[in-house]
């Protein structure tokens, strides 16, 4: 067969993306994604490595230079395939997977430039397989065993799809009205629409997985009751880390103060930004986001997009030191959102009635590094300045809710809430596994998808050995 052709530029064959003046005031994707022409340009820069040190970097194994392969003989659908032997999410993840410092960071092309663009890849495979084929079930055969998933977000998902791969009856519990987790209330349409992710749970639900929604484990039920009574012999708890961690500081309870999990659900579940919906939600014009990670720059660029004339980025640190993907910061700025780096909030100020004015902040340096390794920053004296502002959203992180472990006889957790396992995902429970933001705290959507993958395993073995 003949070698397929190389393209050895050291550049990744750019991606369109909808102008930022544009795009600053709508939901609509920014990034486009590859045409066909773009896809095969793309693929001809991988060399096809033999030790694929790509995959190294991926935390669920994708076969990588197989299905960049397959793109450069232009069978995009068993390209497709070959990805979903590993990743249940393929279109989420060639959108939102940290790519930069995972598969990418050990590409050998990006020694001498950039790395090949596996992501885009990724992306413009699970984009055409849904565009050009009905989706059909897989037909696994069942094995009778029930298995409980609590929590429908890429943990919960990822440990569905392999336990039902295997023949388990899969139910998953999910207290929102609908699936997804954060890929669906977190992050927003304009990063990952929201029909992707329904499209990848159709295909679940297709597969006999059953979605029970608006079903709060610890209330509507408990994990006992699951195990006694329903008949589950094992459980996954995928529940996230959902519980936002507030600053601490004077005013802190003002109107107009919004955690970042509230303000992006209001705005993503709720539909804030479409009139046709009437979910409240304040329409600031100068608005504060506390933060440096990803769901600070999602929270600052919803804000503008539902029309705030002013958008700060408030971090202690300095650039180097955000958590935020590269990228996201990039098209933040883009967009205009002001980044205050080195700042750090030390009160809200509010008026009579109690509503956001202002907020008060201080000046930062940086120090030694701390125990995270990066360098420790120190508010500068007398440099304290107010910005003038009508809404603030706080993005300094999430932990673990304790309705499950205060529900559960016997499940060790951390003292921040995570829930304590070892590297299967089996908790201090028997017949209990867990995984993703609920072990780890805030992580990655394949970190999450990845434990998921290692407790299905884990679960078929303890049940395989407990009916032996
Ligand atoms: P979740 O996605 O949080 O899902 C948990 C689910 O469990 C939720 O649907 C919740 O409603 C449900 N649940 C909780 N308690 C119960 C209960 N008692 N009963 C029933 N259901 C329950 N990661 C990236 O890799 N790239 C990004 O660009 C990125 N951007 C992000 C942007 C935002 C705004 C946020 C918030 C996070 C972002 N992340 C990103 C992080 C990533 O989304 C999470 O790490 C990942 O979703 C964790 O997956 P999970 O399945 O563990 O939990
Ligand atoms: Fe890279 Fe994420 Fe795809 Fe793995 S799942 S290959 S880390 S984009
Ligand atoms: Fe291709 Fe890069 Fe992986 Fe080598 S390291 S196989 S060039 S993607």
């Amino acid at each position: 067969m003949a070698k397929p052709k190389r393209n050895m530029s050291p550049e990744k064959v750019e991606m369109p993306s909808q102008d930022p003046k544009v795009r600053a005031r709508n939901f609509k994707e920014v990034a486009e994604g590859y045409t066909e022409e773009m896809a095969r340009e793309e693929a001809q820069r991988c060399l096809q490595c033999k030790h694929k040190p790509c995959m190294e970097g991926c935390p669920v194994n994708v076969q990588i230079p197989d299905f960049i392969n397959l793109i450069n003989e232009g069978d995009y659908i068993a390209a497709n395939q070959k990805i979903l032997e590993t990743n249940v999410l393929p279109a989420v993840c060639g959108r939102v997977c940290p790519q930069e410092s995972q598969c990418e960071q050990r590409c050998v092309r990006g020694v001498k430039g950039e790395p090949v663009a596996i992501g885009r890849l990724e992306r413009f495979v699970a984009d055409y397989f849904r565009e050009h084929s009905e989706p059909k079930p897989h037909g696994y055969e069942k094995n009778g065993h029930k298995v409980a998933v609590i929590g429908s977000g890429p943990a919960g998902l990822s440990c569905a799809g392999d336990l039902t791969r295997m023949g388990y009856e899969v139910t998953i519990f999910e207290s929102l009205p609908e699936g997804g987790g954060v890929l669906v209330y977190g992050i927003p349409e304009f990063r990952l629409p929201n029909d992707i992710v329904k499209n990848e749970i159709n295909q679940l639900k297709l597969d006999g997985v059953d979605l029970e929604t608006n079903t709060i484990v610890g209330r509507s039920v408990t994990i006992d009751e699951l195990m006694d009574d329903f008949g589950f012999e094992a459980i996954f708890v995928g529940s996230g880390a959902g519980l936002p961690v507030f600053l601490g500081i004077p005013g802190e309870n003002s109107v107009g103060v919004y955690s970042a999990n509230e303000y992006l659900t209001r705005s993503n579940l709720m539909r804030a930004y479409d009139d046709r919906y009437d979910t409240p939600i304040r329409h600031s014009k100068k608005v504060a986001v506390i933060g440096g990670g990803n769901v600070a720059m999602d929270s600052a660029r919803t804000a503008l997009r539902i029309g705030a004339d002013e958008v700060y980025i408030i971090y202690r640190r300095s650039f180097e030191e955000m958590p935020a993907r590269t990228e996201e910061v990039h098209h933040a700025q883009e967009e205009g959102v002001i980044f205050k780096n080195l700042t750090n909030p030390v009160e809200i100020l509010q008026d009579e009635k109690g509503e956001v004015v202002g907020i008060r902040c201080v000046q930062m340096e940086l120090g030694e590094p701390d125990a995270s390794g990066r360098r420790r920053p120190i508010p500068v004296e007398g440099s304290e300045f107010d910005i003038e502002l009508d809404t603030v959203v706080v993005a300094v992180g999430t932990n673990p809710n304790p309705l499950i472990k205060s529900t559960t006889e016997g499940l060790d957790v951390t003292e921040w809430g995570g829930i304590i396992t070892d590297e299967a995902g089996t908790t201090s429970r028997e017949g209990v596994f867990a995984g993703g933001d609920a072990v780890t705290g805030a992580a990655t959507v394949i970190s999450a998808a990845g434990a998921g993958k290692v407790a299905a395993a884990a679960i078929d073995e303890y049940i395989k050995n407990k009916n032996a």
